[in-house]
């Protein structure tokens, strides 16, 4: 936004400014017609031509601002809303696709994670115990990934991070890093401890690919992960499939 009000004591400034220029145009107005006013109206002018845009400027200038600034705000957190998944703090779906297909000219992996058998989580312990998992399984994403590139939900219990310019042999030491993390870490909740695991489908991108289709190639190649006992990734290559599964 060119014209940002971020703060109350900006627009307290603004209309500040704005109150003194509307007092010294007008007070500028009157030097301008000084020769032509009698001496017993100088001073009275002076005066209405000081208080009257003051009286006007002021307040007119608060309330505009004050508008102003609560619009953009209003904006911003429908903005923030749109963009990010409250519960994870990933991307939203919508939002990572646009990315991600913005940069797809720069190579790299586009990584799709599934929770695995994460319906039995929720039906063992509560939904509750489900969100903490989650929240875990995404922060444990943004540890190893974070720095690389960047994550979104796309929906329930499946993520994708974008890792724009990762060598392939990089990506396959950080899935190992984090699959082993998950196997030994886990976390506690309600007097459980649970260690929940994550499935990858993974494609890599290219300039002459739309975003779309990798993703219903990583989709295939997730399917083909789970299909072959979970906890594991598979690559989808251009026209095969590549296994690999964690060291
Ligand atoms: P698979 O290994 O094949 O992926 O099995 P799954 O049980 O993970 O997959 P399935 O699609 O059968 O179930 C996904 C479950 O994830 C069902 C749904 O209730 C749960 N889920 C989706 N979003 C949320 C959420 O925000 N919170 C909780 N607690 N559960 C969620
Ligand atoms: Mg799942
Ligand atoms: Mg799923």
């Amino acid at each position: 936004m060119p014209f940002r009000i971020s703060s109350w004591s900006q627009v307290f400034a603004y209309c500040a400014s704005i109150t003194t220029l509307a007092v010294l145009a007008s007070l500028g107005f009157v030097i301008v017609v000084w020769g032509d006013l009698p001496a017993n109206q100088i001073w009275p002018t002076v005066q209405i031509a000081g208080f009257v845009p003051l009286l006007i400027a002021a307040p007119t200038s608060l309330f505009s601002l004050a508008i102003i600034k609560t619009l953009q705000d209003t904006v911003h957190r429908v903005d923030e809303m749109i963009k990010y998944d409250a519960m994870t703090g990933h991307f939203a779906r919508a939002h990572f696709l646009d990315m991600a297909e913005k940069d797809r000219a720069d190579g790299g992996f586009l990584v799709l994670a599934d929770a695995d058998r994460f319906k039995s989580i929720n039906d063992t312990y509560g939904h509750g115990v489900g969100d903490i998992a989650l929240k875990y399984l995404s922060s444990m994403m943004l540890q190893v990934f974070g720095q690389y590139g960047y994550a979104g939900r796309l929906g329930g219990e499946e993520f994708a991070v974008r890792l724009p310019r990762m060598p392939q042999a990089q990506l396959r030491l950080l899935l190992a890093v984090l699959m082993s993390r998950l196997h030994v870490e886990g976390f506690e909740a309600e007097g459980h401890h649970l260690k929940p695991t994550l499935s990858f489908g993974i494609v890599e991108a290219n300039a002459a690919t739309p975003v779309v289709r990798l993703l219903r190639a990583a989709d295939e190649a997730l399917y083909e992960a789970k299909d072959r006992g979970r906890d594991q990734y598979v690559f989808a290559g251009k026209l095969d499939v590549e296994e690999g599964v964690a060291a």
